[in-house]
């Protein structure tokens, strides 16, 4: 079943000799040797391939055991392009550029690159529900997850989030995998193919990787469809300008489900009279909004989608309904940390970009001091702007250099502040907050000037508001 063909390579029918060799001469190079990697190359050699795992860098201990215990042949802190070059296919880890000087010389070679999504898509039958977006992915894979593992299905949770797919392919037999893709892994998925594919919506990000243009981005979020036909089914955002358009352009044979916030056209989930409404072949599912979990717009978009892709598996509606209001959300997404003194503190720190904090800010019912800041990647406040004026009280910019945020924001507001620590940050909200107001995280920003990661920032908040 294994295939040694590229999108390239197929586009001119050439022949791979490869695919005639007994599996234990094929040789599989897995680049990285983080969760994916360890993972497909568990899943290589399971399957009797010549496997070697090749990392620049230290690889952690946890994945060192797991590849001695199955014998794989690994090295740490460099490439040897002698024990790379001259492998039949490479499995490489989404965090590596195609910019790297060994992924040139692979290419150089017409190596095929696949990610380890693709090669363990080869090694199972399981129904697979893929998930990507510019925003949202994390929360709408573990609410579809949690609503599968509700209505008992034998249901693994793999992409971005939990163990990798390859693992589990090579140690679980799960009759569905609920799946987080980044561009990153989509790139390197050719054959793989998505029985339920979902796309959230299309924002600029990542720009570096993809040459500073849009279109790059854009057509690979696309390939989420690559390989669907009439019988699969792809839910979307109706809204989003960028998917409409490429779905005008594309007019692709599958089964559209696109959701939005009121019924128009063929829009398949919506809201009427504070009610979701899921409109599927296996019948109409009902749900007062107010008892969604999720709060905010974005969220219930996402819970749109969740719904849609369990409805259309004809789980039951109460199921759905139970599963969509116990849902407790994902740490660091909107997440409600505490109320002190009658002032409530939300946790936000996954908001990296500009698009997610205006949705925060969308969903605040109360005055606002909002906490941003940190490693600005190439931010447009424009879109925030209108928000901010309407819902914020003060403003506390939290980052090293802040100049970007004070030169749009200093002749619009009145209170502002800086801070260079989470502490100082925290402290000045509690401060200037009234009661009844809510203090939101939502740093637009990465988080690597004064954290090591937005898991950190996040962590840090919560605990300065718990000492508060
Ligand atoms: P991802 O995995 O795509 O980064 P997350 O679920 O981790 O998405 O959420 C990242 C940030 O985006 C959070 O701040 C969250 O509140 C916000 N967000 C979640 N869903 C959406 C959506 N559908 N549209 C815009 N922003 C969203």
């Amino acid at each position: 079943m294994a295939q040694f063909i590229n999108m390239s390579q197929k586009e001119n029918e050439s022949v791979n000799l490869a695919e005639f060799m007994p599996l234990a001469l094929r040789r599989i190079v897995v680049l990285g040797g983080g969760e994916s990697g360890a993972g497909a190359a568990v899943l290589a050699k399971k399957q009797g391939f010549d496997v070697f795992v090749s990392d620049a860098s230290e690889i952690k201990s946890k994945y060192k055991d797991i590849l001695e215990k199955y014998g794989v042949v690994y090295e740490e802190n460099g490439h040897t392009e002698a024990l790379i070059l001259n492998a039949n296919e490479i499995i490489k880890s989404p965090g590596i550029p195609d910019k790297a000087p060994i992924i040139k010389k692979i290419k150089e070679k017409n190596i095929p690159i696949i990610s380890e999504i693709e090669f363990a898509g080869r090694y199972t039958d399981a129904k697979m529900i893929c998930i990507t977006g510019s925003n949202g992915k994390t929360t709408t894979t573990m609410l579809t997850y949690f609503i599968l593992k509700n209505a008992g299905l034998n249901v693994g949770l793999a992409g971005n989030v939990g163990d990798s797919l390859a693992m589990q392919v090579a140690g679980k037999n799960f009759d569905y995998y609920v799946i987080e893709l980044s561009s990153f892994q989509l790139d390197g998925m050719y054959d793989f193919k998505a029985d339920i594919a979902i796309l959230l919506n299309i924002t600029p990000d990542h720009l570096d990787r993809y040459n500073y243009e849009m279109q790059n981005y854009i057509d690979s979020k696309l390939r989420i469809l690559q390989n669907q036909t009439e019988k699969d089914v792809f839910i979307y955002w109706n809204d989003d300008p960028i998917v409409s358009k490429e779905i005008e352009k594309l007019r692709p044979a599958i089964s559209l489900y696109p959701f939005a916030e009121t019924k128009k056209n063929n829009v398949k989930a919506y809201t009427d009279r504070e009610t979701v409404i899921i409109e599927t072949p296996n019948g109409t599912f009902n749900m007062e909004e107010e008892l969604v979990a999720l709060t905010g717009k974005h969220n219930l978009y996402n819970s749109m989608a969740s719904g849609l892709a369990a409805k259309l598996l004809d789980i039951k509606d109460d199921v759905i309904r139970q599963s969509l209001s116990d849902f407790k959300g994902v740490a660091h997404r909107l997440e409600k940390v505490a109320n002190v003194r009658g002032v409530a503190y939300i946790n936000d720190s996954k908001a990296t970009n500009v698009n997610s904090c205006w949705y925060a800010l969308q969903s605040m019912k109360t005055p606002t001091v909002l906490i941003l800041g940190g490693t600005d990647k190439g931010n447009d406040y424009r879109e925030i702007e209108s928000l901010v004026m309407q819902k914020c009280r003060a403003l506390i910019f939290l980052g090293l250099d802040n100049s970007k945020l004070h030169a749009f924001f200093d002749d619009k507001m009145e209170f502002i502040f800086d801070a260079r620590s989470m502490k100082e940050a925290v402290e000045q909200a509690y401060e200037i907050a009234q009661k009844g107001d809510t203090v939101l995280l939502s740093p637009c920003c990465a988080s690597f000037d004064l954290f090591q990661n937005y898991e950190d920032r996040g962590r840090q908040f919560k605990q300065c508001v718990v000492q508060l």
